[in-house]
């Protein structure tokens, strides 16, 4: 006997999952709700759905048909929030370029991503004119400019974004598509090697964002309804923002969106939009935190998601102390990302406050549909007892089916039919996980990565140097910094100032972003190797984590970049 599929009546509409459906559910329910960027615009939910068709109309007049790939290196704005919808509504591919990545990445990821329109504002055109002549095929680019003036510049704009839309219909027919088009692109520099794409379908995308809505639903502890004023502060380019801009459109919320990063000018949005909810990394949040104590500025009644990296208890307390709802999430740029999130169950709301901290820096339970398991090398479950620990691997209708054009890392990636994060985690009796430990040998600091291989790679180039290690420490700033662990040739000498002044180079050159130079160079007579003669990592991170080397480091670039200024 086998299972009966149902009957479709030949008139029925089988219903596919596209995001053009999110879309219609938020212009339906939209009731006056604003969707304010920065203090440069505000519109209402019908001016915006204009503006989506606009944007469609105006790129299919530029030559944009399904199937074509249309890039954005745009700060966190109501033009990027156009994009998340019109370009995939079009059946084209929605290419969030990751602006915070060294020049030569960028390149590689515009070339290897086959964009075919780039539209990019005026503050990355210093970056995109570095590169223009080795980005290959003809691509259109877009201008997105913030000042009334037209910047100076050699590279070719078809035109500028608010002339497209002004010029362009609002009444695009947007095509009924296959479910399964994909989406959006972008990629991850959370692997060793060159960036790897990740990419995710309609389908896909429209089913995290149900389960995201169906796991927030409600009001209170970690909730989030059309009640709520969304702002992000992970940006639109990492993971469609955590994918919640789909949600609160898809509920019809009021939306802002912020720019540039800079913790006082946040802190000015969520004080005068009344944001109730966000999510970020522990360094964004501990900026905020000090931008409102410095200024008296209540943030109580915000609920704030910490991912990227674990939420460090005391942050925990400061936030909960000031008011703020704080909890951890977790997810990767391969999982679209949601995986877990660490809410309190309702009877753990009246703990004291230094049990719930507990709770809600664990890496959490999995929301909606996601299976986790924690397994160890042979794919067995390890033990639900808090203390047994292995690799956590995942299912979820919302997972990438592949790294783009990278078969060999696409496997790996999905050895025996579970998707491999490459974190090491506990799970207890209670079902919540706790990561403890990373397989993958990067490092994240202020939520973005450093490749310690690339680090090594550079650090090698100097004449004296045998061999080096680069391993992250605890850092409570940026969570991790790199260090380099560094073992002249025999009788040469080399300094820490040489290397740093080398990498500096290569920074300035392009190569690695400025914020991957670490600020602790380490010298040694020899690395401690494994049974097969690696370098054993795990035991140099071990030795090393005593140091507690962070608290007065932290690398100004990244802080400079975070508070805005030059990227
Ligand atoms: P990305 O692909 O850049 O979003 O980075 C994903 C990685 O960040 C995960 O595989 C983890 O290593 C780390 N990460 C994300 N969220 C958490 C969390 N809540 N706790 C610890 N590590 C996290």
């Amino acid at each position: 006997m086998t299972a009966k599929l149902i009957e479709q009546t030949h008139s029925a509409y089988a219903y596919p999952l596209l995001i053009r459906s999110l879309f219609s559910s938020g212009m339906a329910r939209a009731s006056g709700h604003e969707i304010v960027y920065a203090d440069r615009k505000r519109m209402t939910y019908r001016e915006f759905g204009d503006r989506v068709g606009k944007l469609a109309s105006g790129l299919a007049q530029l030559g944009v048909k399904p199937g074509h790939t249309v890039a954005v290196m745009d700060w966190d704005s109501h033009r990027y929030l156009e994009c998340f919808f019109a370009v995939p509504m079009m059946g084209a591919v929605l290419h969030t370029v990751n602006v915070r990545l060294s020049e030569e990445q960028i390149l590689y990821t515009i070339n290897h991503a086959e964009d075919d329109v780039i539209l990019v504002n005026t503050e990355f055109l210093p970056a995109l004119e570095e590169i223009w002549e080795r980005v290959e095929g003809h691509k259109k680019l877009i201008l997105l400019n913030d000042t009334s003036q037209a910047p100076e510049s050699s590279l070719p704009f078809e035109t500028e974004y608010e002339a497209l839309l002004a010029d362009s219909d609002p009444k695009y027919l947007f095509p009924e598509l296959d479910e399964n088009t994909r989406a959006t692109t972008f990629y991850t520099t959370g692997t060793t090697g060159l960036p790897k794409g990740v990419y995710f379908s309609h389908r896909q995308l429209v089913l995290h964002t149900l389960a995201m809505l169906a796991t927030l639903a409600g009001t209170g502890h970690g909730r989030f309804n059309d009640g709520d004023v969304y702002m992000p502060i992970t940006p639109m380019f990492h993971v469609h923002a955590w994918g919640m801009p789909y949600a609160a459109t898809t509920l019809g919320a009021k939306q802002i969106y912020p720019g540039r990063y800079s913790p006082d000018a946040l802190l000015d949005l969520i004080d005068r939009e009344k944001v109730s909810f966000s999510h970020c990394v522990p360094t964004i949040l501990q900026m905020v935190l000090a931008s409102a104590k410095a200024k008296g500025v209540s943030l109580a009644g915000w609920k704030v998601v910490i991912g990227g990296a674990a939420l460090p208890q005391a942050l925990a307390r400061q936030g909960l102390e000031m008011g703020i709802d704080v909890f951890a999430g977790y997810g990767m740029s391969e999982t679209c990302p949601f995986l877990t999130l660490s809410r309190l169950e309702p009877h753990m709301e009246n703990w004291e406050i230094e049990r719930q901290i507990e709770v809600r820096c664990k890496t959490g339970r999995p929301v909606s549909l996601v299976q986790i398991r924690i397994v160890d090398d042979a794919m067995n479950d390890v033990p639900h007892d808090g203390e047994s620990a292995g690799e956590i691997v995942v299912r979820a209708p919302w997972l990438t089916q592949g790294y783009l054009k990278d078969p060999q890392n696409s496997e790996k990636l999905w050895a025996g039919g579970w998707m491999h994060t490459g974190d090491i985690a506990v799970i207890g009796p209670d079902g919540y996980v706790k990561i403890t430990d990373r397989l993958k040998d990067v490092i994240k600091t202020g939520g973005e990565w450093v490749s310690s291989l690339d680090l090594e790679d550079l650090i090698l180039k100097h004449p004296n140097v045998a061999e080096v290690a680069v391993i992250g420490i605890p850092d409570p700033k940026w969570s991790e910094r790199p260090m380099a662990v560094v073992v002249a040739k025999p009788g040469l000498r080399v300094t820490e100032s040489e290397i740093k002044a080398n990498l500096r180079e290569f920074a300035a050159k392009g190569l690695i972003s400025a914020y991957a130079v670490p600020e602790h160079i380490l010298f040694v007579d020899e690395l401690p190797k494994s049974s097969v003669g690696k370098i054993d990592k795990k035991v140099l991170r071990e030795k090393h984590l005593e140091l507690r080397l962070g608290a007065a480091g932290g690398s100004s670039q990244m802080s400079k970049e975070l508070a805005g200024g030059n990227a």
